[in-house]
């Protein structure tokens, strides 16, 4: 039976991933189990709160600016449009919210002030609050965890040898470090990354490596199925064959055992018995709405009837933790003036060059 291991090797956690199909399931089910409830599936919605013209060149993200989608960008929302829509996301189930800002990291001001309200705000309806801003320094994080933030999500996307051929302008470590810095506060982590970009079974194991050797090990891992978009450097990837997804979701059941496992972007790809699937082998975890940041998702409604077939119930929020007490904001850690130095590595990536050019020329012939 599988216990809580940080020193999984690349061998070992390749050998579960082939493993004959269905006993991968049964081992993982077997595992999910043991941890979890497995009647119980958590609900997140995910809200874009600053949406589109990212610096970063990250190759699969619609939101970059240097790309060419067809996005339409948003400044930061104000708390009341947040409040709104997290209210709206608590009636239909969601017991958490995750607030995302296309952001590189995050700047201490009065963006940064105003995301610590939205904070405030949703943790007064009882719901659990999650943010995904870009880097994030020990003085931020622990400002939003006094704001009353539950967790913190910053993906490390891929293994560190294939995060080089997706991302030039930041690096791997800076990833660690921005989730150092959220462990040394009470706000759980949660990361996790994508497949089907391009990556080996290799860089899948590598990933899961990286995240299984931090200890404590994320309290929550969002595996991904990349949402190919026209424009990115990834536009013409294929869809991942969902018994990828399959392998993927029980192979981070099995290696992060106590790790909620959160089925995230492509599910509109991925048929009902696939996505059954998937929860039989562990995912514990969904979002909710009909748009995942940028990307298309299910309808509520549809995932509703699914669980109803499946027996499945949503999850109560803070069912796994404790609600955190924001402290009075005038008793909050000052902002530290002291700035962080993350890395710009600067590699050159063909296919991202190639994209940003691509999108250069339509915007010279649009004018
Ligand atoms: S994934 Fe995040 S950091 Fe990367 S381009 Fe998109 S919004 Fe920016």
């Amino acid at each position: 039976m599988s216990e809580i291991r940080n020193d999984w090797t690349k061998e070992e956690i390749i050998e579960i991933y082939n493993k004959p199909l269905l006993e991968l399931v049964y081992e993982a089910a077997t595992v999910h189990r043991k941890y979890h409830n497995p009647r119980e599936v958590q609900i997140s919605t995910l809200l874009s709160i600053k949406t589109g013209g990212c610096p970063e060149d990250c190759a699969y993200c619609p939101q970059a600016a240097r790309y060419h989608t067809d996005i339409e960008t948003n400044d930061l929302m104000t708390v009341s449009q947040v409040k709104a829509q997290a209210l709206r996301a608590k009636a239909t189930g969601s017991s958490r919210v995750c607030m995302g800002a296309a952001w590189r990291n995050v700047e201490d001001g009065p963006e940064f002030e105003q995301v610590l309200d939205m904070v405030r705000t949703i943790n007064t309806l009882d719901m659990e609050v999650c943010c995904t801003l870009g880097m994030l320094t020990e003085n931020q994080a622990q400002r939003l965890a006094e704001a009353g933030l539950y967790a913190y999500n910053h993906n490390l996307d891929s293994s560190e040898e294939y995060y080089k051929e997706i991302i030039s302008s930041r690096g791997f470590d800076d990833r660690l470090q921005t989730l150092k810095n959220v462990r040394k506060t009470n706000v759980t982590v949660c990361s996790g990354g994508i497949i089907g970009m391009g990556e080996s079974i290799e860089d899948r194991a590598g990933m899961l490596i990286a995240l299984a050797s931090l200890s404590p090990q994320p309290e929550s891992v969002p595996i991904n199925a990349l949402v190919a978009v026209e424009g990115t450097p990834l536009e013409e990837q294929e869809v991942i064959p969902i018994w990828d997804m399959i392998r993927m979701v029980a192979t981070t059941r099995i290696v992060l055992p106590s790790t909620t496992v959160r089925l995230s972007a492509g599910r509109t790809e991925m048929s009902k018995e696939g996505q059954a699937f998937c929860f039989l082998a562990g995912a514990g975890s969904i979002f909710a709405g009909d748009k995942l940041l940028t990307t298309p998702n299910p309808d509520v409604n549809e995932d509703m009837e699914l669980f109803n077939i499946l027996g499945l119930t949503p999850m109560k929020p803070y069912a796994k933790g404790a609600k955190p007490t924001p402290v009075n904001p005038d008793e909050m850690t000052p902002s530290d003036v002291e700035k962080a130095k993350w890395s710009r590595p600067g590699h050159r990536i063909e296919k991202n060059v190639e994209a940003t050019k691509k999108a250069n020329k339509k915007r010279k012939e649009a004018l």
